[in-house]
């Protein structure tokens, strides 16, 4: 089967919890809404595609939480999509 590997290949501390990836309440920290809790955000990603090779940027999307979409693909194409990497 086609497959995507996605690499993440850069990250910043999260500006909101300053990488905490809460609010630093001392009792009952609540999970910072922007990084859910992960502390950095995604700015970099690689996407390789087992057919067409590493895809230029043009070819996908991503955001700070390191979710990808891809675009122009054909919907009815199955592929499994393989992170290579945490986020
Ligand atoms: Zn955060």
């Amino acid at each position: 089967m086609r497959t995507i590997t996605i690499r993440y290949t850069a990250f910043r501390a999260c500006p909101n919890c300053e990488g905490r990836g809460d609010d630093g309440a001392s009792w009952r920290p609540e999970e910072c809404r922007r990084c859910k809790g992960r502390g950095r955000l995604v700015t970099g990603v690689e996407v390789e595609d087992s057919v067409d090779g590493v895809l230029p940027r043009s070819r996908y999307d991503f955001n700070a939480l390191g979710e990808v979409y891809l675009l122009d693909f054909d919907e009815d194409e199955e592929f499994e999509v393989v992170r290579a990497t945490p986020y």
